[in-house]
């Protein structure tokens, strides 16, 4: 199977990406300012080759922009940053593809809920209150409390759909 999907994958829908990214990064900003957190130059480097497009990055991939961008060339270094986007809720962590997606809902509270394409590995994150707050209910009343909660929901975008038709 070729893999010419291997593009820039955008959100499944189309949409002004660089309004959402430009949303995204004053979300991030603001959180910054508000939760006095400092977003060094390797946190930065790494939070935006995330926004440029909707699609998992693993840290090798983040690794390599940040040596670009002469920022260090260690892994420490990619996953410090990733890290501490991780724990500030900027970032997702998707375990189905041991990558990174930049969070796309300004790092508030909320279970995030991935479509990832098998095909271009373009993540959507949608975010279903109703499920989230249902899943919270059923977990306390077994004395259960979540701390952390990622949905991931595999399949082919429109787009891959058509090229394996095709
Ligand atoms: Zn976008
Ligand atoms: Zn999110
Ligand atoms: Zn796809």
């Amino acid at each position: 199977m070729t893999r010419s999907s291997d593009i820039e994958a955008e959100a499944f829908g189309p949409h002004d990406h660089q309004a959402c990214r430009a949303q995204a990064l004053a979300a991030v900003e603001a959180a910054c300012a508000a939760r006095r957190l400092r977003m060094t130059p390797a946190r930065a480097c790494v939070l935006e080759a995330l926004l440029e497009a909707h699609r998992a990055m693993t840290a090798y991939e983040l690794l390599d922009r940040l040596r670009e961008a002469g920022l260090g060339s260690q892994p420490p270094v990619a996953y410090r940053a990733l890290d501490f986007l991780v724990r500030n809720g900027f970032v997702h962590r998707i375990e189905r593809l041991s990558a990174f997606v930049a969070c796309t809902h300004g790092g508030s509270e909320h279970v995030a809920v991935f479509l990832i394409c098998r095909g271009c590995r373009g993540v959507a994150e949608a975010v279903l209150p109703q499920l989230g707050a249902g899943l919270a209910a059923s977990a306390a009343g077994q004395g259960f409390s979540v701390e952390r909660m990622v949905i991931e929901g595999e399949g082919l975008c429109a787009r891959c759909r058509e090229a394996e038709a095709a």
